[in-house]
């Protein structure tokens, strides 16, 4: 200071919020892309993040886009939306997940949130007591650890198994539960494994949580986004076994990321979660945030009830096909192995064979300088708790993933032990 004294400033960033921004997918890609080399004639392939709308492939049907429009329209929508969100659009959200479960679900088990983002902070927010842990796959999604980080939820991992479709390891589940556990986070179709699990195992789960006494939390932001053998079935089938919360948003189904809408559900015909006082709190939760923006809510039931059909099956039909082209090129490259071929969501995981490549430490290191040399962008496995695996994103124009594989292929070769060019 001019005069000499030196000021003292009595504030700090908070520390869980440094953390949390290190381990997220957006962190992870925010640090890769500055390693790209601008002199690169080559478009950067983006193999990392989750949100195709940019190609042309995977742009959004007309339907939704008129539903926006004409909720606009209406001027009805200017105002601030209800604490839960406007009554027609939860309406619609409970018929349209009903229609495949063995019960309906009511209006009143619907809350609207700011894509599944914000379901996903309600609930770890609400679940966050003093002294309370939660169980997280691994691999995950890295936002559950993230979030529950700024709440101060202690984490506890589970894994899942790749030699067996990327199930939950259950009796890993029951050996980490304790009576502090409160719930388990299932992400069904997978993220970042592509499984989508069984009715069997399913059901499996849900009397896990019952016999240890907890609720389990769905994340089904990729629901019906399935092209191998196991159809999508919702884990809220079993919500009479144990209580289920299930997380949702038609970012992914409709690839419309951007217009952050989603949905919290309780999947509880028992209504355990209202005598615990969950319902409450989530309640209590919503009115200490933000909505979706209202006219988006209002669009909600044109986008849910008058999608056709064939705009999904497009969508499928290109995942379908990448997911055949991914598993078949990373089969051609030797120091990559995929144990599982994705069925579901947009994405797999692959293992790195570190003992085959020369130079290369880990998959932090392999990330770094594939997107240096081949300006590709893949998300390194440590990001979701997998060291020395990487996520490939495959919902992605299909000549581009081509092109993606072939600069890895090439990267692999040129790493690879005595195999100099
Ligand atoms: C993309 C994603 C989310 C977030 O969805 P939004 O609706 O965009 O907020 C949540 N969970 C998983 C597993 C995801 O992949």
């Amino acid at each position: 200071m001019e005069n000499g004294t030196k000021q003292i400033w009595g504030f700090r960033g908070n520390e869980e919020l440094k953390i949390a921004s290190e381990i997220t997918v957006r962190g992870f890609l925010n640090s890769l892309m500055f390693h790209v080399n601008k002199d690169d004639d080559r478009p950067t392939v983006p193999l990392g993040h989750g949100d195709p709308s940019a190609f042309p492939s995977f742009r959004t049907t007309g339907i939704a886009e008129d539903a926006i429009v004409d909720a606009l329209r209406t001027a009805n929508y200017n105002c601030y939306a209800p604490t839960v969100g406007v009554l027609p659009a939860r309406r619609s959200i409970a018929d349209y997940l009903s229609r495949d479960l063995p019960y309906k679900l009511s209006a009143d088990d619907v809350y609207l949130t700011i894509g599944c983002t914000q379901a996903i902070e309600v609930i770890l927010t609400v679940l966050a007591r003093p002294g309370a842990n939660i169980l997280l796959p691994r691999p995950g999604f890295p936002y559950y650890e993230a979030r529950a980080a700024c709440s101060r939820l202690e984490v506890r991992h589970f894994d899942l198994l790749p030699e067996k479709g990327w199930e939950v390891n259950l009796e890993a589940v029951e050996a980490l539960a304790d009576q502090n556990t409160v719930a388990m986070v299932i992400i069904n179709p997978g993220n970042p494994c592509g499984n989508v699990y069984s009715h069997q195992h399913l059901e499996k789960i849900a009397e896990t949580a019952r016999k240890l006494g907890i609720l389990v939390i769905t994340d089904e932001v990729y629901n019906h986004l399935t092209f191998g053998s196991n159809p999508f079935v919702p884990l809220g089938t079993f919500g009479s076994i144990a209580p289920v919360i299930t997380l949702g948003s038609i970012s992914k189904r409709w690839i419309v990321p951007g217009w952050r809408c989603g949905w919290l559900v309780t999947n509880d015909p028992n209504g355990i979660l209202r005598k615990t006082g969950i319902v409450d709190s989530i309640k209590g939760c919503l009115d200490v945030s933000s909505d979706p923006a209202t006219f988006i809510q209002g669009a909600i039931p044109q986008i849910l009830e008058n999608t056709k059909e064939d705009f999904f099956s497009k969508i499928i039909y290109i995942i379908r096909e990448a997911a055949n082209l991914c598993y078949e090129r990373i089969k051609e490259i030797p120091c990559i192995t995929c144990p599982y071929k994705p069925e579901g969501s947009m994405y797999t995981m692959v293992k790195l064979n570190l003992c085959l490549l020369e130079d290369i430490g880990d998959d932090m290191e392999f990330c770094l300088k594939l997107a240096k040399e081949e300006s590709v962008i893949v998300l390194p496995g440590m990001a979701m708790g997998m060291k020395n695996w990487l996520r490939i994103t495959i919902a992605i124009e299909l000549s581009i993933l081509e092109d993606g594989l072939a600069r890895i292929k090439a990267f692999c070769q040129r790493h690879a032990k005595n195999n100099k060019i």
